[in-house]
């Protein structure tokens, strides 16, 4: 028997080839489970060419490692065919083997092609040596070549069905995987070269036309380096690139879902918006028209949440709507739908079976919402106006039930707020006629419908007007004059009361100079300032320019606010004033009386006149409260140098009361009611000097008709819809 010894550099060099290219083929094959198509097939022509090339070089390395005292030679077409048959063997192999599942079955089939891939491989190598006499095989170390084939692979594909896609270990799990394999293919060679017997005087027939051992086992090396190396490569890169790709695709997905939700949904309290609000209405709808079972609308209005917003701030503003969010959210049931579809105003569909369901459900709302809330340090009290529209399924097509439920709320506002109301046909046209105002707001500045009209302010002791108060009336097309109870509270809910206001500003300053200018140069002009103009960022440049623009001293123009606009954000309110005041103007703290000031603070406005609540007037001969408030207001006034004006004053037993508590300044329809500009200085009305033409006699009745009065505004303003009902939106 002929022996040699192993090269122990070309053994290890073998093994480092079998490793490679079991690691280069499972990368591969995993690409044809992440890649679809073409591309998979690609991968699996490249790994089943890695996997052949590898268990072809480690043979012919194997072989080189134990050089035999003759000189071997290969057979060229055999030796190719070897290749090819290691190259398709590994092609069926991995399609056995790659797939998103390795079933144990599959293991199994996959460890039994490899076995008898590398066997296979082995003796066709050994059979395009072309030895003579042919060699000889020891059976059982054979078999045990085709066991370890067998095993040691099935255990390396075993390993490679654990590896997950996801797991970040995957290329070291499958470098352990290919190290088994590359163990596999060494074992079976190599129990397969042991049980090989070469007989004494063993020579290869190929020497003389073949190829020799020496060049081809370079060859052979180099060439399996170069492409494994290349291939492993080439699949690490697509690897990398995949799980990039996979994490950009993720990403994208969720930035997909996230825009989504907020094209959906209310960015402050996450709520559905007024669009998918829609979208459940119509399907609420359908299911109603199919099953019968009725359906309610709940139109949520919060009371007075414009003001707690105007006093606290946007941000806290908002902190209450996601509290109040959070509150119906939890008063209803989970498959019932809560919107938000404006600033204060939530939507809710529940289904309900009887009309008295949705009652129960408003309470419930109205009692959760009523509880009070703390905002940034702040105790807030909100409560809610709910409107109710039952959806039957009866009613035709075209129906707006939201229109109804909307129509219900405003209604319940009417109702005095803080309660709920079912919808009736009359209110649809309610609610028709208020938007309609509404878009007539908007254009009524550029279609010159204002006009300002002007109260006289009169010294009740010497008779003399001192000026007068700018009040702002809308000459609407369809409705006629409308008082500003109407529509402010509109111009402040739609933002147009800045634009207004600076019209209201300007004309009333080019008014008192022009009579200052035509002999009535001790006359002020009072402009009323609603919160919204107060607290926004431009009202002082806006006062400069217009007193500038007409040349007017600041100390002629006066501004009022209310009492209970300067007590809402103390603080801010006493800066703002403050910066007015040192702009020379006059201020002036309107309805006094009902904003519940604290002494301190009226002590520390620096405000230059109050002006008694004409509510406080009406009542003074039957009200000893009233008389007892502005017998108080009048002595605090003078114990802080103030100016006291009584609003309101209609009757002489009115004025000489208030005179004899020692308020000489008033406002009324007893002195004059607000009228056009052009009226105001007629000499019928006041005389040369600025004196009432006709000062009130001492001797009128209290309740009579008050003396000298412009008979144009004895006419009332045409409010087409009642003061509450606007007062309330
Ligand atoms: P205010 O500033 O307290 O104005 C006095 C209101 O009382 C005026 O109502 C006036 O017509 C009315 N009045 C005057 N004397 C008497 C009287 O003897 N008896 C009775 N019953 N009423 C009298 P008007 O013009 O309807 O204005 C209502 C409120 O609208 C004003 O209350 C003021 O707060 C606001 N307002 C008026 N013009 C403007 C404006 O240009 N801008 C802003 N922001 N608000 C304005
Ligand atoms: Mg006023
Ligand atoms: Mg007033």
């Amino acid at each position: 028997m002929m022996t040699g010894k192993y090269d122990p550099i070309l053994v290890t060099a073998s093994l480092i080839i079998a490793v490679l290219a079991s690691y280069t083929a499972l990368e591969m094959a995993a690409r044809v489970t992440a890649s679809r198509s073409l591309a998979a097939r690609l991968w699996l022509l490249g790994g089943s060419s890695a996997m052949g090339i590898g268990i072809w070089s480690m043979h012919f390395a194997g072989i080189f490692a134990l050089p035999l005292p003759v000189a071997m030679g290969f057979d060229l077409g055999e030796t190719f065919l070897s290749l090819l048959f290691a190259i398709a063997g590994s092609f069926v192999t991995l399609i056995v083997v790659s797939g998103p599942r390795l079933s144990r079955m599959r293991i199994l089939w996959g460890a039994l092609l490899m076995g008898a891939i590398v066997g296979g491989m082995h003796f066709m190598g050994l059979a395009a040596m072309g030895v003579t006499p042919p060699t000889q095989y020891s059976r059982p170390l054979l078999a045990l070549s085709m066991l370890i084939g067998i095993v040691v692979s099935g255990a390396a594909f075993a390993i490679t069905a654990k590896i997950s896609r996801d797991s970040a270990h995957r290329h070291w799990l499958r470098a352990g995987a290919g190290v088994v394999m590359g163990l596999a293919i060494a074992g079976t060679h190599y129990t397969g070269m042991a049980a090989a017997q070469f007989p004494a005087g063993s020579v290869s027939r190929i020497v003389p036309g073949g190829i020799t051992a020496g060049p081809l086992a370079f060859t052979t090396l180099g060439f399996a380096f170069l492409v494994l190396s290349a291939a492993l490569s080439l699949a690490l890169f697509d690897s990398r690139l995949e799980s990039r790709t996979a994490i950009l695709a993720r990403s994208l997905a969720l930035a997909n879902e996230e825009l989504q939700f907020l094209a959906m949904h209310d960015k402050h309290t996450k709520l559905p918006n007024r669009a998918l609000l829609e979208d459940r209405l119509e399907q609420e709808m359908r299911n109603t028209r199919r099953d019968g079972q009725p359906f309610s609308v709940l139109y949520l209005d919060l009371d007075g949440f414009k003001q707690i917003n105007d006093a606290y701030g946007h941000h806290d503003g908002d902190a209450l709507l996601i509290e109040v969010a959070q509150r119906i959210r939890a008063a209803v049931r989970s498959r019932d739908t809560v919107a938000r579809v404006a600033g204060d105003e939530f939507v809710l569909l529940i289904d309900t079976g009887v009309p008295s369901d949705a009652a129960s459900c408003a309470d419930k709302l109205i009692s959760a919402i009523r509880q009070p809330v703390t905002v940034a340090g702040h105790l807030i009290r909100i409560s809610a106006s709910i409107g109710i529209a039952v959806y039957t399924g009866l009613e035709s097509d075209g129906h707006d039930i939201l229109k109804e439920a909307e129509a219900a709320m405003y209604h319940a506002k009417e109702m005095g707020r803080n309660g709920y109301c079912f919808f009736e046909k009359s209110m649809n046209e309610d609610a028709r006629r208020y938007l309609e105002l509404v878009q007539d707001l908007r254009f009524a500045l550029e279609r010159r419908e204002f006009i300002l009209h002007y109260q006289p302010a009169c010294d009740v002791v010497d008779g003399r007007v001192t000026g007068a108060e700018a009040l702002l009336r809308w000459r609407h097309p369809a409705h006629g004059l409308l008082s500003p109870d109407v529509f402010i509270p509109i111009a402040e809910k739609t933002g147009l009361i800045i634009p207004i206001g600076e019209w209201v500003l300007d004309e009333a300053c080019r008014q008192i100079s022009e009579w200052r200018n035509a002999g009535q140069p001790h006359w002020t002009i009072s402009v009323n300032l609603s919160a919204v103009q107060f607290s926004h960022p431009g009202l002082r440049y806006s006062i400069e320019e217009t007193l500038r623009r007409h040349s007017l001293e600041p100390r002629f123009l006066t501004l009022e606010i209310t009492e209970s606009t300067a007590m809402r954000d103390a603080d801010a309110s006493l800066r703002i004033l403050q910066e007015l005041r040192s702009m020379g103007v006059r201020i002036s703290i309107d309805d006094f009386g009902t904003g519940y000031s604290s002494l301190l603070y009226l002590k520390r406005l620096p405000a230059s006149e109050l002006k008694i609540d004409r509510g406080f007037v009406r009542d003074l001969a039957y009200d000893q409260g009233d008389a007892a408030i502005i017998t108080a207001i009048i002595a605090l006034g003078q114990s802080l140098s103030l100016n006291i004006v009584a609003e309101g004053v209609e009757t002489v037993g009115q004025r000489d009361f208030l005179m004899s508590l020692g308020c000489r300044s008033m406002q009324g329809y007893l002195m004059g009611r607000p009228m056009p500009s052009e009226m105001f200085t007629q000499p019928t009305l006041y005389g040369k000097e600025g004196l009432l033409a006709a000062p009130p006699a001492g001797s009128e009745a209290p309740g009579s008709a008050p003396a000298p009065t412009p008979s144009h505004e004895n006419a009332p303003i045409v409010a087409p819809l009642s003061a509450t009902e606007f007062a309330s939106c």
